[in-house]
């Protein structure tokens, strides 16, 4: 099997605080003869459990890195047993750009695992994680957030792996993280996703959808750094009590048919909020096809009970987009 071109200047197995760059080859205008560097940091202090945390995998989802990057500054390494590997700004060159995909090779890099070798920027990072740093990882942890497209009810998303003690596993991640609704993805999680990369290794993992915009929302912010707090906790890896959520609602997407979807180019004149409960015929809303002014206004229905897990946060949307992502009880 070919082997990563990436290589990383800190020693994952050495003791302490290191802080360095994951060095990805890729020659553009940018950066004819380097590399493309991705911040990592390890915090490693004696034997025990090891947690990979990532964000900025979409790099327009700040609460994510913010989060990971408190926990750089403020973790008490004299504290921690085991090892922590944080990786803030996955896709380094997305984050910087304030974009969902790489401005390098317009590659989603939550769509491209297990990655290439041998591909674009963005698939070697997805091959690095999952062939050098998912292996050593007892537990892993995806931060992401509605980011400028969406806006999520903030959730923790737990991946129902066939494999039945992964999924409790994963389940029982996603309860210690401590938010109120936990998301479960069946059968229509997409395998090019970093949670699907975790499954495939075997290791426990959760993602987060952490609120939206696009910004840094203070509070979404403060929860996701307790639930870190909370799993290191749980992994016996700092002293102290996990901070699992009391009966957290449990959703998941039945089917897409659940959703709506833009029909045509318009703006969406959205009429519900994430995290609320609708019927089937209740007002979603109403669509306004500017481009043919003459069309007027058609008022959109969901056609199923549900709960509304996200919206668009877009104000011009195309044929194609998600208007209102529906859920159901798990
Ligand atoms: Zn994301």
């Amino acid at each position: 099997m070919t082997k990563t071109a990436v290589t990383a200047t800190i020693d994952f197995k050495a003791e302490g605080r290191n802080i360095g760059d994951l060095r990805v080859p890729w020659s553009d205008n940018s950066c004819p003869l380097g590399f493309h560097p991705v911040p990592v940091i390890s915090l490693k202090n004696g034997d025990g459990p090891v947690v990979l945390m990532c964000a900025g995998t979409h790099g327009d989802e700040f609460e994510g890195p913010a989060a990971l990057m408190r926990l750089v500054a403020d973790l008490r390494l004299d504290q921690l047993q085991g090892q922590v590997i944080i990786l803030p700004a996955l896709n380094f060159a997305a984050l910087k750009a304030s974009a969902r995909v790489s401005p390098l090779d317009n590659v989603n890099l939550n769509r491209a695992f297990p990655g290439d070798p041998r591909g674009s920027i963005t698939e070697q990072i997805a091959f690095y994680v999952e062939s050098e740093l998912l292996p050593l990882a007892d537990a892993a942890v995806d931060l992401h957030s509605g980011g400028k497209a969406s806006v999520f009810a903030t959730c923790t998303l737990a991946t129902q792996t066939k494999d039945r003690a992964l999924f409790e596993k994963n389940l029982e991640l996603a309860n210690v993280f401590g938010l109120p609704l936990i998301w479960v993805l069946t059968g229509l999680n997409d395998p090019r996703s970093l949670n699907s990369a975790a499954a495939r290794c075997g290791v426990p993992a959760i993602a987060t959808e952490l609120g939206g915009g696009g910004g840094v929302d203070p509070d979404i912010t403060n929860a996701t750094e307790r639930g870190l707090y909370s799993i290191f906790c749980h992994l016996g890896m700092l002293n102290g009590a996990p901070t699992p959520a009391l009966n957290p609602k449990r959703v998941a997407s039945k089917s897409l048919d659940h959703s709506l979807f833009a029909t045509g180019e318009g703006i969406f004149d959205r009429g519900v909020n994430a995290g609320q409960s609708v019927k089937a015929g209740q007002v979603a809303g109403r669509f306004h096809y500017i481009c043919e002014p003459e069309r007027g206004a058609e008022t959109l229905h969901f056609k199923y009970d549900g709960f509304v897990l996200a919206h668009s946060n877009r104000g011009f949307v195309q044929r194609g987009d998600a208007l209102v992502l529906v859920v159901q009880d798990h």
